[in-house]
């Protein structure tokens, strides 16, 4: 588990030919065709992008997975099983915009976190606090409690994002002692209750730009970053790629 890890989370956004043009630029470079870097591309071109991906190096994630396991009669789900099947590696788990927007629960988000495993999916674990609950200093308990559902968990690697939700998509980053904190607090978390699966890596994720990855990158205990809207242009992209490829 050396290097770091970068995924681009396209969120709703590109068409099938955007989609193209960007994944082609993608493979195009050495900086982002690389191990370690992933796109999470909208779960209806995830088919069209893990073609393209073929022979290339970059991994392909989805922005989420079905709480269901099993086929049948779940209207516009898409089930761990068929991520795997169109050949995804990772699946974004609890994105602060689903648990807003989809009231994601612990429940629902533990039985995808089961699901994505169970597939051979490695479940990227979304966790941030709101500004309000940052202001009010209640923030690390809000991630203690987003985190308990990985002491469910028996066996299999996941990885964590931190992303705090007044950082998503405002232009406002946390600040490096904030964020070295947290990830911190994070890894401690996990050790003392996730056992064996304690080496887990860790994603900052809020804003990160070509501007001001080297610096987060660099911050301990930051294993990666989960990009958003910086991840839509392969020219932004690639320099937070690069900047985590020279940092171990
Ligand atoms: C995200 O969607 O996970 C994210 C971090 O978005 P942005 O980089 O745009 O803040």
């Amino acid at each position: 588990m050396s290097g770091k890890l970068v995924i681009g989370n396209w969120k709703m956004n590109t068409r099938s030919e955007s989609a193209q043009a960007l994944v082609a630029a993608l493979l195009a470079d050495p900086a982002t065709n690389r191990d370690g870097v992933g796109v999470a591309a909208p779960a209806v071109y995830l088919a069209q992008v893990a073609r393209q991906l073929e022979g290339g190096r970059i991994a392909l994630a989805s922005q989420d997975v079905s709480r269901y396991d099993a086929d049948g009669a779940f209207t516009g789900e898409t089930s761990a099983a068929m991520l795997a099947d169109v050949g995804c590696r990772y699946a974004l788990v609890g994105h602060s915009e689903r648990r807003q927007y989809f009231a994601e629960s612990n429940e629902a988000l533990l039985r995808k976190m089961r699901n994505a495993l169970a597939a051979g999916v490695t479940p990227v674990l979304c966790v941030g606090e709101t500004l309000e609950q940052r202001e009010g200093g209640q923030y690390l308990e809000v991630i203690r409690q987003q985190l308990a559902i990985l002491a469910e968990i028996a066996d299999g690697e996941y990885v964590v994002a931190y992303e705090p939700v007044w950082a998503i998509g405002t232009g406002k980053v946390a600040s490096l002692e904030q964020i070295a904190e947290m990830h911190a607090f994070i890894k401690n978390w996990c050790l003392q209750n996730a056992g064996s699966s304690a080496n887990i890596r860790v994603l900052y994720g809020g804003s990160v730009k070509a501007e001001n990855a080297e610096a987060i990158l660099a911050t301990k205990n930051v294993d990666g970053a989960l990009v958003g809207g910086a991840s839509l242009s392969a020219d932004s992209f690639r320099v937070i790629c690069q900047a985590a490829g020279k940092l171990i």
